[in-house]
């Protein structure tokens, strides 16, 4: 979130406008809808996979655009050089989280974006034991990141700049065996009937596949979300009967674990709102992780067995 801030805040000044998906990691959507609406800087959020409706939202000045590469837990993907362009065109930077896709797959300033934020508590570190962020943009901005961190005294620490150091040497490995098993998860679930529909970027079906499969390289990272028939009940007998795969808050670890959004991540919105996103209580967001891929399946297939077992 300290990169996040300081992406979002240089800059910035009362009466100024900021354009955001809808669909942002929560802490993110309350640092606009907070402290700078406080301030006198309005967001529009709106759904920035909508080419039409983004177009239209950035005919008038917008100082920021923010949205992500691979937003949670849709997994909805936005097309980067056009927001870009659009961006620019409005008299603003476009910044873009880039943790659920991470530098592997997805290079947003490569495709015109001007900054570029990661949580590296997920994938840098890689093993669940960082909180850290990155901050990626030429070096004029950079030193304006840097200047707003140092005046809010967001810093990391030593020690997980240490670790987060050494996850990274591991990164294209990780991501490598992690989004293969993804894909073979996802169309492994895909086949089970417990399962309504599967919301991978890497499936044909998936509403961006087209655009993930032209933006992205070497896959479409590990996180996999699908719907549960069942809806709430179905999702927590489904939890309950897994045996490896663990319930976590976090994400991007080395180990598969996986999170119940409408419980957990997404609890704070309203049933309408979470309709409108379409996180119903059946819905379950794997993080795959590098295991063997049969252990995945095999865990997975005890928890299905579960979730259609009668309570
Ligand atoms: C976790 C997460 C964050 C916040 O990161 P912290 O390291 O917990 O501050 C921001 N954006 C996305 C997409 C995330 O998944």
């Amino acid at each position: 979130m300290a990169a996040i801030a300081a992406a979002i805040l240089p800059g910035l000044k009362q009466g100024d406008r900021v354009v955001a998906g809808h669909d942002l990691y929560g802490k993110t959507a309350a640092l606009l809808r907070g402290p700078l609406a406080a301030l006198g800087v309005q967001t529009q959020f709106l759904d920035l996979t909508d080419d039409a409706a983004a177009e239209q939202a950035l005919r008038e000045p917008a100082a920021v655009v923010v949205v992500e590469s691979i937003a949670n837990p849709r997994l909805r993907v936005p097309d980067i050089a056009r927001l870009a362009v659009l961006a620019h065109g409005a008299g603003g930077r476009l910044v873009v989280d880039n943790t659920f896709a991470t530098p592997y797959h997805c290079r947003p300033l490569a495709l015109g974006a001007d900054v570029v934020v990661h949580s590296g508590t997920k994938y840098f570190g890689g093993h669940s034991d960082v909180t850290i962020g990155a901050l990626v943009a030429d070096a004029a901005f950079v030193g304006l990141a840097r200047a707003t961190l140092s005046t809010f005294g967001a810093s990391a620490s030593p020690f997980d700049c240490w670790l987060t150091a050494r996850g990274i040497k591991t990164l294209a490995l990780r991501m490598e065996r992690a989004s293969a098993n993804a894909q073979r998860v996802a169309e492994f679930l895909l086949k089970q009937p417990e399962v309504l529909r599967v919301e991978y970027p890497g499936l044909a079906g998936h509403e961006h596949h087209a655009r993930a499969a032209a933006q992205f390289e070497r896959g479409f990272g590990a996180m996999v979300t699908f719907e549960l028939r069942g809806g709430e009940a179905a999702a927590s007998r489904f939890v309950r009967g897994l045996q490896r795969i663990r319930f976590a808050p976090s994400l991007a670890d080395v180990s598969t674990t996986l999170s119940h959004p409408a419980k957990t991540s997404h609890r704070g919105y309203s049933a309408a709102q979470r309709e409108a996103l379409g996180i119903s209580g059946g819905l379950i967001r794997l993080s795959v992780g590098i295991e063997h891929e049969a252990d995945i399946t095999a865990d997975l297939c005890t928890g299905l067995a579960r979730a259609s077992a009668a309570s």
